[in-house]
């Protein structure tokens, strides 16, 4: 494994750091290890033919992952990745036969989430840091860092209980019900200064409080996995 790598998987693992976040802590690992690999790839697919070429013989990617995709190339570097994939398209297309079938072969040809190559990676991605997340709670330190934490988004909060037992279950519950009380409080604190025009008077954790409430209710904007 070279330093480069070391050094990435390390920054990951860095739970303290982590967990300092406002938002879903798993959420943003699956956001940035998403944005990592379109950063590699839109370059490769400008680039490199068998990267044009194993883009073609996957028939790209699922509806959301290629619109990421699409975010971080250039019209120029698209122009010169997409030609192997369209080109393929069109031969499928002409020798599709006219018949009934031709609906459900045609259906077949763009990726879904269950055949997106990025969608399989993300979710183990995901599934490996849920693992080694659950690991450090489950122990003093970790337990007490997370204590302080926002906490986990429900969806991931629900990934997690299923790798964790009591008493960690226990303490991921009371821990999310405490975070919840605590936000809509300062939702309520937040509403009630502005229409008393004490705007002055809103705390920073108030000013953001109804973002964050909906982080950790449904995940992340910019959270991609399946
Ligand atoms: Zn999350
Ligand atoms: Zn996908």
């Amino acid at each position: 494994m070279s330093t480069s790598q070391t050094a990435v998987i390390e920054k990951d693992n860095d739970f303290p750091a982590n967990l300092r976040t406002r938002g879903c802590p798993v959420c943003n690992y699956v956001i940035k290890t998403a944005r990592d690999f379109f950063a590699h790839w839109q370059y490769a697919l400008a680039s490199d033919e068998a990267a044009q070429e194993s883009f073609a013989t996957e028939l790209g990617f699922c509806p959301r992952h290629a619109w990421q995709l699409h975010s971080m190339s250039s019209p120029w570097g698209e122009s010169i990745g997409l030609s192997a994939l369209t080109e393929k398209i069109a031969h499928a297309l002409a020798n599709t036969e006219c018949d009934e079938t031709a609906s459900s072969n045609v259906h077949k040809i763009p990726r879904l989430r269950e055949n997106c190559r990025i969608c399989a990676m993300l979710k183990d991605a995901e599934a490996a840091y849920v693992e080694r997340l659950a690991t450090f709670i489950s122990e003093e330190k970790g337990a007490q860092l997370y204590k302080r934490s926002g906490g986990l988004c429900l969806p991931h909060l629900a990934r997690m209980f299923a790798v964790v037992s009591n008493p960690v279950r226990k303490f991921l519950l009371t821990t999310a019900s405490r975070r919840f009380e605590q936000v809509t409080q300062q939702m309520r604190n937040y509403a009630a200064k502005r229409e008393a025009l004490r705007r002055d008077l809103i705390s920073a954790d108030e000013e953001d409080a109804s973002l964050r409430a909906l982080v950790h209710l449904v995940g992340a904007e910019d959270y991609c996995a399946p």
